[in-house]
């Protein structure tokens, strides 16, 4: 059988794992739409080598290259917002779900749409707009299987089980690049320094998040949405050598782990084979060679986004979408140097408390245009405490 597939964020990180994916599996896919941003090389060439019909730029301004580097290939080209969510409606079975931000919010709901399975990478669609994820899926009988290495590993754990049997789950963290750092350092941390990942491989964005945990915090609320665990079931442990992902403890006592090497492939795969099991191109695990594992509780004086997850939950309605939009605008501010890294936290507090001050977060229903009003208001309020703080 030949499924119709098509990838949003084809040209980042996860995009590229999945395609890799693929490629090794020509003959039972078929490409619908690739997506991307600035990337139109990548973009072309992959839309040229897996035979897309379709092949989208996020940016406008683009459009005329893409089409210069599609000409003569008979695959259609075009761009912008509207476009993507466009290409999210064209049928297909498969969609995955990778561009970075808020973005992947519109598309991934127009996949949804079409009541067949999305692979979920796009943690930040769950973290601001859960419910209304979930309703979608529900509403047109769609399938969401996480990618997310945490929520890949839980959904295997629980295979067979019963939710209601669950007494808690816990995702590891590596503790990112700046773990053992003295935590004085940590104001003076550059984008460059923050941005290499001690285990994985991914893009810029989320190994910033990793180094301050809110790609964690992001995690915390994914699992609470997606799972519906209470947040007071929902653990996080630092694990520094990244094999296992996630386990769950079972109301006998029992916890199951979920281990394996620190590659995307896995989770993709297993989200784009499921729900049977194929060999994957992975390393596979070998303990012996680890010699140990590690745990620790993650220290809130170094993570203080892990509060403010919770903060997050307690507080419910909008608050995930002002959370996510704050933390976006923040970790924009640190890359483009205009903030510190530790002054992250700071902003995305402040403008939580904003939020919860004014009790925006409770004024209106999950819709996409609430949402999007939400992380607008949040990124205007997080710019508003930035230029405060750097006077
Ligand atoms: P990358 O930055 O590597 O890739 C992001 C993709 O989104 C690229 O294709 C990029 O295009 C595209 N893009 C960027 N901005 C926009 C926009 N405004 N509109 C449309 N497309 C856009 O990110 P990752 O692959 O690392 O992460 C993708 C998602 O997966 C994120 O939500 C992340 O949290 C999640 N995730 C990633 C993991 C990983 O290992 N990388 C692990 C778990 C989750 P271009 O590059 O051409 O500009
Ligand atoms: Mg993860």
């Amino acid at each position: 059988m030949v499924r119709r597939i098509s990838i949003f964020g084809a040209t980042g990180s996860i995009g590229q794992s999945t395609l890799d994916l693929i490629r090794r599996d020509r003959a039972h896919f078929r490409v619908v739409a690739l997506t991307g941003g600035q990337n139109i090389a990548r973009l072309a060439a992959d839309a040229r080598e897996f035979g897309a019909e379709i092949a989208v730029t996020a940016d406008p301004a683009l459009l005329p290259d893409l089409r210069a580097a599609l000409s003569g290939s008979g695959i259609e080209a075009a761009a912008g917002e509207a476009a993507i969510t466009e290409a999210a409606a064209r049928p297909a079975e498969w969609f995955m779900s990778a561009i970075v931000g808020i973005a992947g919010l519109a598309p991934g709901l127009a996949a949804l749409e079409q009541g067949t399975t999305l692979a979920l990478a796009n943690k930040e669609s769950l973290v601001a707009a859960g419910p209304l994820l979930m309703e979608t899926a529900r509403r047109h009988g769609a399938r969401i299987l996480p990618v997310d290495s945490e929520h890949s590993a839980i959904f295997q754990a629980l295979a067979g089980e019963e939710a209601a049997a669950v007494e808690r789950v816990t995702i590891t963290a590596s503790g990112g690049a700046f773990r053992d750092w003295p935590l004085e350092r940590l104001a003076h941390a550059t984008p460059e320094e923050a941005a290499t990942h001690p285990n994985w491989s991914m893009g810029q964005r989320i190994t910033i998040d990793s180094a301050s945990m809110f790609n964690k915090a992001l995690e915390i609320i994914e699992t609470h949405e997606y799972f519906g665990f209470s947040p007071d079931q929902i653990e996080v442990l630092v694990h520094p050598q990244s094999l296992v992902h996630a386990l769950v403890t079972f109301r006998d006592g029992a916890t199951m782990a979920h281990l394996g090497a620190p590659d995307m492939r896995h989770a993709i795969g297993h989200a784009l084979y499921w729900p049977e099991r194929r060999e994957l191109p992975v390393v596979r695990l070998d303990l012996a060679a680890a010699g140990q594992l590690d745990f620790a509780a993650p220290d809130p004086a170094r993570y203080p986004a892990l509060a403010l997850a919770r903060e997050v939950m307690e507080m419910g309605g909008l608050a995930g979408a002002a959370f996510n939009g704050a933390k976006e605008h923040a970790l924009t501010a640190f890359i483009e140097r205009r903030i510190g890294f530790t002054q992250m936290a700071e902003v995305v507090a402040a403008v939580l408390e904003a939020i919860g001050r004014a009790g925006s977060h409770r004024a209106g229903a999950f819709t996409l245009a609430n949402v999007a009003a939400m992380d607008q208001m949040a990124r205007q309020e997080a710019e508003r405490i930035i230029n405060r703080i750097t006077g």
